[in-house]
């Protein structure tokens, strides 16, 4: 079996794909994502991810956008999480919390340590693993009624690596680990090649994971926003996109839709199940690339 049949083995029949946003910083911004989710929703995605701060930090803006998909929306909000610097207790009473506000579907992570935090403090040596909170979601869904939390737990992976990684074959044992403990999806994080991806899922499928793996593509707007990818991802930014990019200003959010189209494109013919959106809070790009892509 070729890397593309592994690929197209677990494919859904159509083309699906999903938004991240993160939860805004000001009534301002939060009056402008509104109408920004609106458009989001009209086109009809299979999932809306919400960012979630290290430590917990804007929870409540986190808990008011998901809150806001669910009851605005047709659409099934996904909450990011992350375990670092958050006690067992405290993790477990957020879930309950969102599970009660009718949200099931996790993005389970470990998250950064939080920046000045001492690497002794024992709130950040007692951080549970993101394996440990793949297993406290499951334990809070067997916890409620049956049928009223059948929701999904994703999970992070890193194509270019993570700056924690052993090796490729230690994350994809660590992957499957999650698969194992109830993990039903993997999103990815930022890339600039397809060949990243799909080498990554490859390497996945050999090593026994089955679980769909979304990646994870951002079209953007500006030469900044570029470099921030770049640096998340741990990679150079393709010198030609930022060349361009540089010449035009710095602004040039059609560079970014262009290059995403192309990346997507590839994805696609390469097997990648879906494509999960990063949209910066903006609906312009993302649904260029989607009708460009004749997917909306
Ligand atoms: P881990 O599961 O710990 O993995 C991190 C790396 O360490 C991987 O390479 C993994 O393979 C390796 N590793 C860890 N433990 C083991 C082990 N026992 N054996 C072998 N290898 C191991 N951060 C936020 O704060 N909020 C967000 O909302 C958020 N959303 C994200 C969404 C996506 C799609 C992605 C890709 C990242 C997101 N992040 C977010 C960033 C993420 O929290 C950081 O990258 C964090 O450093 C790692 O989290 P994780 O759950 O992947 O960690």
């Amino acid at each position: 079996m070729s890397a593309s049949d592994l690929l197209v083995a677990s494919a859904p029949t159509k083309t699906r794909f999903s938004f991240e946003v993160f939860p805004p910083r000001s009534n301002q911004a939060a009056l402008a994502l509104g109408a920004v989710i609106q458009h989001l929703a009209a086109t009809r995605p299979e999932f809306i991810s919400v960012t979630y701060g290290a430590n917990g930090s804007h929870r409540e803006a986190t808990l008011d956008l998901l809150k806001h998909i669910r009851k605005h929306t047709d659409v099934l909000p996904m909450a990011h999480l992350t375990t670092v610097a958050t006690p067992r207790e405290q993790l477990e009473a957020v879930i309950q919390g969102l599970m009660d506000a009718g949200i099931h579907d996790f993005l389970a992570l470990r998250g950064d340590n939080p920046r000045g935090m001492d690497e002794a403090d024992p709130l950040l040596q007692d951080s549970l693993s993101s394996l440990e909170l793949i297993n406290l979601l499951s334990a809070a869904r067997a916890s409620r009624p049956a049928f009223t939390s059948v929701g999904r737990t994703a999970v992070a992976v890193y194509p270019t690596g993570h700056p924690q990684s052993r090796s490729l074959e230690a994350d994809i044992d660590w992957l499957l680990q999650k698969e194992q403990a109830g993990a039903s999806l993997a999103i990815t994080q930022l890339f600039f090649y397809a060949e990243e991806y799909l080498e990554f899922v490859a390497a996945a499928r050999a090593g026994g994971v089955k679980l769909p793996i979304l990646p994870g593509v951002m079209p953007v707007s500006t030469s900044q926003q570029l470099r921030k990818v770049a640096e998340l991802a741990g990679q150079q930014a393709p010198t030609e996109l930022e060349r361009a990019m540089d010449s035009a200003g710095g602004f040039a959010p059609e560079l970014g839709v262009e290059y995403a189209i192309k990346l997507c494109r590839e994805l696609l013919a390469g097997g990648a199940p879906s494509l999960h959106l990063y949209t910066f809070n903006k609906h312009e790009q993302v649904t260029a690339v989607l009708r460009e892509l004749e997917l909306i």
